[in-house]
């Protein structure tokens, strides 16, 4: 007998029917003899309706009135297949984040899970029951306030309730087959991966491919817990996230992320510590920095150019000209047009050449690079973002993922 966590997204309990057929598939795995942990997110577009609605009641930032909102979402899906998982002669229980004992920091909006006490979740185990747990959410034991963790944070719920029950595996069903080497959304010739490293999963979800939440990817890596992504739409099995992979991938596929925008300082003296400056408030403040540019110095003075969240770009131009004005930097630019692309492969570190030709297929569709930058597994350059659908494409076409090692050799 195994004990397994599965988690629903919202597209697979988006309506009556759909959490029926979820409901269908939690006693089928229970009927088994599996132990079943459910996770469920919001059904459908339920997250995104409440954060609308929060913006026609009020112009103001509520941290905590927000998750106290968003939270209802996950409440409930949750209780409604508990329902439906009842009606099939199964006992089950819902259980918020709070009472299945999911304990943050008090970041509102984007808390870290701290610790997952789980008793409530191991009690209604031993009775039998399907646990389902609401995803997305847990409590600040220093303030008692319930928390959200980042969109997409139901994915973290699981896999870290995977590693803290010591479940053999994680199940993510979700409304793609897998995890394939592009958004099938985007890319009519994604093709679907049978399997891809924690590293490269990591690397694919922080370069915008959503199907998983990258901080659920870490926590299936630091307590190796394998990850299987599949359809809650059919029985195919999908991708397994693994530590270990049969085949090494050079280019294991290409993400793209359309969420950030681009902030530039001009003119910034170039001397000791005007980085240091600039970067200690944004952190101060929250600002969440991805990549980062800073230009060749002509006359003494350079650009810094560095990529950011689009929700905190009005905060992160407030705190760059409030730095500028201090330092003598000449101003403060926005873009929001942009986009990340980025190549992602474990055996790219052992390869010459990958960079080249991903600047070279950009160059011949005409894509100008404003930034890039890599770690050992991936390649990213920052395009227009009008041009990100031509840019994945025309990579994917050129180095075809998943280019394997030894491929066509
Ligand atoms: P859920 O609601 O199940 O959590 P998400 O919308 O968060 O689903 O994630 C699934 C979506 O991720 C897919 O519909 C797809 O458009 C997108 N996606 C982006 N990149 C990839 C990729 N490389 N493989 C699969 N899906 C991807
Ligand atoms: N409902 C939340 C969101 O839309 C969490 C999740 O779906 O994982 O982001
Ligand atoms: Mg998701």
């Amino acid at each position: 007998m195994a004990l397994i966590v599965q988690k629903y997204g919202g597209t697979s309990v988006a309506d009556a029917e759909r959490i029926r057929a979820v409901a269908k598939r939690v006693v089928a795995a229970r009927r088994r003899g599996d132990d079943v942990v459910v996770v469920v997110s919001a059904m459908g577009e339920t997250t995104d309706d409440l954060m609308r609605l929060s913006s026609e009641v009020s112009g103001g930032v509520h941290a905590r009135e927000m998750d106290m909102l968003l939270t209802a979402g996950e409440r409930i899906a949750m209780a409604l297949l508990a329902m439906a998982i009842a009606d099939q002669g199964i006992e089950a229980i819902s259980l918020t984040g709070s009472q299945a004992g999911i304990l943050t920091d008090n970041t509102h909006g984007g808390a870290k899970i701290r610790e997952i006490k789980g008793d409530r979740v191991r009690a209604g185990l031993a009775a039998g029951q399907v646990v389902i747990v609401a995803g997305f959410q847990g409590v600040a034991p220093d303030t008692k306030d319930v928390t959200t963790l980042g969109r997409g944070g139901s994915d973290a719920t699981a896999v870290a309730l995977a590693a803290s029950l010591g479940a053999d595996a994680c199940e993510i069903y979700t409304d793609v087959d897998g995890v394939f080497t592009a958004d099938p959304r985007r890319v009519a010739g994604a093709r679907l991966l049978g399997e891809a490293s924690f590293e490269e999963m990591l690397e694919m979800a922080a370069g915008g491919a959503r199907v998983l939440m990258a901080r659920s990817v870490e926590f299936g890596r630091r307590y190796g817990v394998p990850i299987h992504v599949r359809s809650s739409f059919h029985d195919r099995p999908g991708t397994w996230v693994k530590e270990e992979t049969m085949e090494q991938a050079i280019i294991r596929g290409i993400a793209h992320d359309t969420s950030e925008a681009k902030v530039t300082v001009h003119g910034v003296p170039d001397r000791p510590g005007v980085a240091a400056a600039l970067f200690g408030p944004m952190a101060d403040e929250g600002v969440d920095v991805d990549m980062i540019v800073q230009n060749v110095s002509t006359g003494g003075h350079t650009d810094i150019s560095f990529t950011v969240p689009k929700e905190v770009a009005p905060l992160a131009r407030k705190v760059a000209e409030r730095v500028a004005a201090d330092i003598g930097a000449q101003g403060v630019d926005v873009d929001e047009n942009i986009a990340k692309v980025s190549l992602v492969g474990a055996a790219m570190k052992d390869e010459t050449g990958i960079a080249a030709t991903m600047f070279r297929t950009l160059a011949e569709h005409e894509i100008n690079i404003e930034m890039i930058s890599t770690s050992t597994i991936r390649i990213s350059c920052v395009v227009k973002g009008d041009q990100v659908d031509e840019a994945v494409k025309s990579l994917h076409d050129v180095f075809e993922p998943p280019l394997l090692v030894g491929d066509g050799s």
